[in-house]
């Protein structure tokens, strides 16, 4: 049976690992519509590889570009933040929310509501609102899959099983690419060190997440939306082959785990073919040369972004959207130079204690948090910098 899937955030990592799955099931996917950033030619590429009826530049100065891109195509365009929204309403049975960072909120939003499947793989979306999008599922009747690998995992993992009978829900670090790096040496590390993760291919925002460890931070906040234990259960440990995505213990002391190759194809196959199985050619784990297991503490004095992540979690309210604004505008700006790697977490500190909102109710309250966030941030900046 062919079923409809839209794509936002086509042209990216996750977006180009859910591209390669469905052309290789052509008979099993049709493609309503697929998003991108600014990335007219990556785009272009992709709707015609697949047939999709949709195109979506959400950078509206690019709208004759994808024209010209598509010249000669079947594929409709448009152009803008709006335009994605409105492509993310188009009613596909299965919607890929992989748009990096606060930006894909209101587009998943707008899937939600469509009462289909969901596979999340923004996270930044449910840390911000995390209550709002999860009351939305439930208003809509949709069905959300973590794509995340980690959560992905656990979901896995929890299959048939009670949440009451859970004792822990332990997500596996890698530790990124400074796990053995000395503190006093992080002030020199550069973007392009940063974003060269030692296992996973990623794009820059999450391999810099993933260097300051801000990335599991994020994942705490995102587990506890997605398996609503007592935080307290939710445990981190360090996990450098990156073979075990995550482990859920139960009461009676089994542990389940989900193995695999770190290749994102297989919690996105999971995703693609759920409840079902479909293929993924993503490489088999050989146990035996692999050998060993290593897991260790994680170090929350190397990196703060552990500790932040989970007073912004304790905190509740508009914390964890404060907490994700922030590190938004200070990975941009390592990125672009501006700023030493530790410096991420100092503005992201300075930016949560400097000031505490209500609970958002709305969208517009989660996107109002957002962008004071935003503005605070970079001030944060310049005071560090100065
Ligand atoms: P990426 O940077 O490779 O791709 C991001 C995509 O979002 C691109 O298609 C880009 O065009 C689009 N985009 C960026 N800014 C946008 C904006 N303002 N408006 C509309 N579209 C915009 O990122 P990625 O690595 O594919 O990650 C995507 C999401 O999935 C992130 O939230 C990330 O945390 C999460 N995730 C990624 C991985 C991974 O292995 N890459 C694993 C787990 C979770
Ligand atoms: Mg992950």
């Amino acid at each position: 049976m062919t079923r409809t899937l839209t794509i936002l955030g086509a042209t990216g990592s996750i977006g180009q690992s859910t591209l390669d799955l469905v052309a290789r099931n052509p008979a099993q996917f049709e493609v309503i519509a697929l998003s991108a950033h600014s990335d007219v030619a990556g785009l272009a590429k992709a709707a015609r590889a697949v047939n999709a009826r949709h195109a979506v530049i959400g950078d509206a100065a690019l709208l004759a570009d994808l024209r010209a891109a598509l010249y000669g195509t079947s594929t409709s365009c448009a152009a803008g933040a709006q335009a994605i929204i409105e492509a993310a309403q188009m009613g596909a049975d299965y919607t890929m929310c992989a748009i990096v960072g606060c930006a894909g909120l209101a587009p998943a939003m707008a899937a939600i509501a469509g009462g289909r499947t969901i596979a999340l793989a923004n996270k930044e979306a449910l840390v911000s609102a995390g209550d709002l999008m999860l009351a939305a599922v439930k208003t809509s009747g949709a069905t959300l899959l973590p794509v995340d690998s980690e959560h992905n995992a656990i979901f896995q993992c929890l299959q048939g099983q009670n949440l009451e009978s859970v004792s822990r829900i332990i997500l596996t670090a890698s530790g990124g690419p400074f796990r053995t790096t000395p503190f006093a040496e992080m002030e020199q590390i550069t973007p392009a060190q940063a974003v060269k993760h030692p296992n996973w291919s990623m794009g820059a925002k999450i391999s810099v997440d993933s260097a300051t460890m801000m990335n599991k931070g994020l994942e705490l906040i995102e587990a506890a939306h997605l398996f609503p234990i007592n935080p307290d259960r939710l445990e981190i440990i360090v996990h450098p082959q990156s073979v075990v995505h995550s482990m859920v213990e139960y009461v009676d002391g089994s542990v389940l785990a989900q193995l695999g190759a770190p290749d994102m194809r297989t919690p996105i196959a999971h995703t693609l073919a759920f409840p079902e199985r479909m293929p993924a050619p993503v490489q088999r784990l050989d146990f035996a040369a692999l050998a060993r297991l290593d897991f260790e503490v994680p170090d929350e004095v190397r990196f703060p972004a552990l500790r932040l992540a989970r007073e912004a979690l304790q905190a509740g309210g508009g914390s964890s959207a404060i907490l994700n604004a922030a590190n938004e505008v200070a990975v941009a700006d390592f990125l672009s130079g501006r700023i030493a790697f530790p410096v991420i977490a100092q503005i992201v500190e300075r930016t949560l204690i400097s000031f505490s909102p209500a609970s958002p109710a709305s969208l517009e309250d989660v996107l109002s948090i957002d962008s004071e966030a935003r503005a605070r941030a970079r001030e944060s900046g310049e005071v560090v910098l100065a």
